[in-house]
């Protein structure tokens, strides 16, 4: 092809280290001289190299210029199934972008973002994975942004990029709403914080709690339902196709909006294959719970903050070929890879249902704002107040205190076996 730089050569052939030392030497990484209007990302994309195309995004590729026919270079390597790249492209988010919050502009006095604040926040922009659990983990795993001070200026920071991507000369509706999704995730867990959920577990088990009878998340469903509901520029198309996809299934089939949203974000497929983690939704995941063998889990941290709302299910999924007992059970030989059931533990509940009347998770279901807001976009069904309060307190109501708020709740239940262990 005529055209070439010797950058897109080496982006063509998947030379990292010639990318590298082109890039350090001022190769124009946005250079389209090409005969057919290819850039050295486009090359890099369809290559399928994740690093080439990270180096060429951090040396500010732009991801939205278009070859001859009009293709951006996520669609092409979309085209050829370069999904990894794709999703790069789709989620990259320049660090000096970010970076200009924490410095003080015009009549400020102090940046709107302190510096500290900003690799956490980057690392949550970038992360592409969008499970609010997984979010809220990585906020929680940052000792800084766990912060009621903080996440407050970390949500106004993601307001205005949330603006600026929807009043920027090529509006970046994909870009605006997860800025939007964001700030909407650390808002949800600086109203936790507020409530003296110090540790955010009980926000994780409301996102995690599955209803009774399928175990389907509905507090996840209903408040990403929510956060696309209120994302504030009505004219976006993304929001209208979102809407439509979402707006006619009922809450517990499929898609989900998590799923929605993710392809809408990402251009990523959310498959509810064994290949994610039950908990977090990382992609990967190889830990299985050997009882049902259905579910799978990145590591313990994820199966023990999972097991108070999967223990109601695993039971109905595991289906034994031959009658056997729990004896029986623990004598199989286990897999390298995956969880070993030491105790009795899931088999033998039964015993012990009473502590399940602790989980009022619920709380955030009933806000107000959500059951109205629903039934003004049709965005699930109706949610009555009564429906609502009975869902919370239900479980309120057999137990005198919240286990909600308690710091370690699986762990403390007499029920949860401590030494649970993959
Ligand atoms: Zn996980
Ligand atoms: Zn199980």
């Amino acid at each position: 092809m005529h055209g070439m730089t010797p950058l897109m050569h080496a982006a063509c052939k998947a030379q990292v280290e010639v990318c590298r030392l082109l890039l350090q030497h001022g190769a124009d990484v946005n250079c389209n001289k090409q005969e057919y209007g290819y850039t050295a990302l486009m090359f890099a994309g369809l290559s399928g190299n994740t690093e080439i195309t990270a180096m060429m995004l951090d040396a500010g590729a732009e991801k939205d210029q278009v070859n001859s026919v009009g293709r951006t270079a996520a669609q092409m390597a979309a085209f050829v199934g370069q999904h990894n790249c794709v999703t790069l492209i789709n989620n990259f988010f320049s660090w000096a972008r970010l970076e200009y919050y924490t410095r003080p502009q015009g009549l400020e006095t102090e940046p709107k973002l302190p510096p500290k604040l900003a690799a956490p926040l980057h690392k949550i922009i970038m992360s592409t994975n969008l499970n609010p659990v997984k979010m809220v983990m990585l906020v929680k795993e940052s000792p800084l942004l766990a912060d009621v001070g903080a996440l407050e200026k970390c949500y106004r920071v993601m307001d205005l990029l949330c603006e600026q991507c929807v009043k920027q000369q090529d509006m970046n509706e994909v870009l605006a709403m997860k800025m939007h999704y964001i700030s909407c995730v650390l808002r949800k867990c600086l109203s936790f914080l507020r409530q003296r959920d110090h540790n955010l577990n009980a926000l994780l088990k409301s996102l995690l709690k599955g209803r009774d009878g399928d175990g389907f998340p509905q507090y996840q469903e209903q408040f990403i339902r929510d956060v696309i509901r209120k994302f504030p520029y009505c004219e976006a198309t993304l929001l209208q196709e979102l809407v439509y996809s979402i707006a006619p299934v009922e809450i517990g089939n499929d898609p989900t909006a998590f799923s929605v949203l993710t392809q809408a974000l990402t251009g990523q497929m959310v498959l509810m294959d064994s290949e994610f983690c039950a908990t977090c939704g990382e992609r990967g995941a190889e830990k299985r719970c050997t009882l049902c063998r259905m579910v799978v889990y990145c590591g313990q941290a994820c199966q023990s903050l999972h097991w108070f709302t999967h223990k109601r299910v695993c039971k109905t999924l595991w289906q034994p070929s031959s009658q056997m007992d729990p004896a029986q059970l623990r004598e199989l030989p286990d897999h390298d890879d995956e969880v070993s059931v030491t105790e009795d533990s899931s088999v033998t509940e039964d015993s012990s249902v009473t502590e399940d009347s602790g989980v009022t998770e619920d709380s955030g279901v009933t806000e107000e704002e959500t059951a109205s807001s629903l039934r003004e976009l049709h965005l699930g069904p109706e949610v009555s107040e009564a429906d609502a309060s009975s869902s919370t307190c239900e479980a309120s109501a057999s137990s005198s205190t919240c286990e909600a708020f308690d710091d370690d709740v699986p762990m403390t239940c007499p029920a949860f076996p401590t030494d649970f262990h993959f």
